[in-house]
C-alpha cells in the first residue's frame, strides 16, 4: 500500500510499524503512482477548526486540485475512488438529525468555508468523474472522530478536554456548552469506510454515531472519567459554530448493515489511556 501525506498536520510516527510504502507528498500537487493501483482512498485534508485560520488555501486546495488529482490518478489506473467528506457538508444545520438528501446551510465566506465549500466542491468533482467517465466511486460523510493518535494540541474538542483534565488545567468549553456534537470511536468509523468501499452504490453514506452530547456534558463526563478536579471555563463561541449534529444512518445501516459498535465510556476510556500515555 502507498501512503501520500505531506504530514503539515498528519505524524510518520502513526504509520510505524505498518506494511506501507510512505512517500512525502502535497496530493494537491499532480501525483505519480507507478504499477497497478486497486482502489484510491482521498483522506488528505487538515480537518480541526484551528487548522482553517492557519492553513486555508491548502485546504481549499488538497479539497479541489488534491480531488482532481486523485480522481485522475483513479482514471488512469481503472481503480475504484474513495472520498472522505464530512458532516461539515451540512454546515450549521437546519435539519436534525441529518440525512445525506439534506442539502445542508453553509457560509461560504466565513471562517469554516474553507473546509466546508472545498469538501462540498469534492463531492461534486467525484460526482462529475462518477457520470462523465463511469468511475466507481463512494463518498462517506465523517462525524466528529475521536481516538488515539489523535495530536495533543489538535485543537478539537476531544484532544482539548482530556489534556486539559490530565493536566488540571481549566477545561474550555465554548460558548454555553449547549451545542451538540455525535462522536465516533476511530475503529467503528474504519470498518465503515471499509464496508463503504465493498458496496456498489456512488450516491453518499453519512458514518457516525448516535451518541450526541452537549459540550458541557462531554466536558462532565472526561472530567469524571479522569478523576480530574479541573474547573469548567467559559470561552466565546467560534463563528459559525455549528449548534447541533447527528447524522441520519438509516442508509449505512439499511443497506450496509453497519451501526457504531463501540459505546461512549469505552471509547472515551481506551483514548484516555492513550493520552496518559503521551502526556
Ligand atoms: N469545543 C469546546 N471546547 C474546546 C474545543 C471545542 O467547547 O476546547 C466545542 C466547539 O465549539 C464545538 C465542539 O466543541 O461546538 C466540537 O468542536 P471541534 O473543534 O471538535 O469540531 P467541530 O465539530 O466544530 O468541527
Amino acid at each position: 500500500m502507498v501512503v501520500l501525506d505531506n504530514l503539515i498536520t498528519g505524524s510518520a510516527a502513526n504509520l510505524e510499524g505498518l506494511p506501507v510504502d510512505f512517500r512525502r507528498h502535497d496530493v494537491s500537487r499532480p501525483v505519480k503512482v507507478e504499477g497497478e493501483v486497486g482502489a484510491v482512498l482521498h483522506l488528505a485534508s487538515p480537518a480541526s477548526p484551528v487548522d482553517f485560520p492557519a492553513y486555508p488555501i491548502q485546504i481549499v486546495k488538497v479539497g479541489t486540485l488534491g480531488t482532481h488529482n486523485m480522481l485522475g490518478l483513479a482514471l488512469a489506473k481503472g481503480a475504484r475512488f474513495l472520498l472522505a467528506s464530512t458532516s461539515e457538508v451540512y454546515g450549521d444545520p437546519l435539519v436534525h438529525p441529518q440525512p445525506e438528501v439534506y442539502w445542508g446551510n453553509v457560509n461560504p465566506i466565513g471562517p469554516r468555508g474553507c473546509y466546508d465549500e472545498a469538501k462540498r466542491c469534492a463531492e461534486a468533482f467525484t460526482m462529475a468523474y462518477h457520470r462523465a467517465h463511469g468511475l466507481d466511486t463512494r463518498i462517506v460523510r465523517i462525524f466528529n472522530t475521536y481516538g488515539p493518535r489523535m495530536r495533543l494540541d489538535d485543537g478539537r474538542v476531544l484532544p482539548n478536554f482530556m489534556t486539559q483534565a490530565l493536566r488540571g488545567e481549566p477545561m474550555t468549553v465554548y460558548g454555553d456548552g449547549g451545542q451538540t456534537r455525535s462522536l465516533t470511536y476511530v475503529d467503528d468509523l474504519v470498518r465503515g469506510i471499509l464496508a463503504v468501499l465493498d458496496f456498489d452504490d456512488s450516491l453518499p453514506f453519512n458514518l457516525g454515531s448516535q451518541d450526541e452530547v452537549t459540550m458541557l456534558e462531554l466536558a462532565e463526563l472526561v472530567r469524571r472519567l479522569t478523576g480530574s478536579s479541573s474547573e469548567i471555563e467559559l470561552r466565546p463561541l467560534p463563528v459559525d459554530d455549528p449548534r447541533q449534529r447527528r447524522p441520519d444512518t438509516a442508509r449505512a445501516e439499511q443497506l450496509l448493515g453497519w451501526r457504531p459498535q463501540v459505546t461512549l465510556a469505552d471509547g472515551l476510556g481506551r483514548t484516555l489511556e492513550y493520552f496518559r500515555r503521551a502526556l
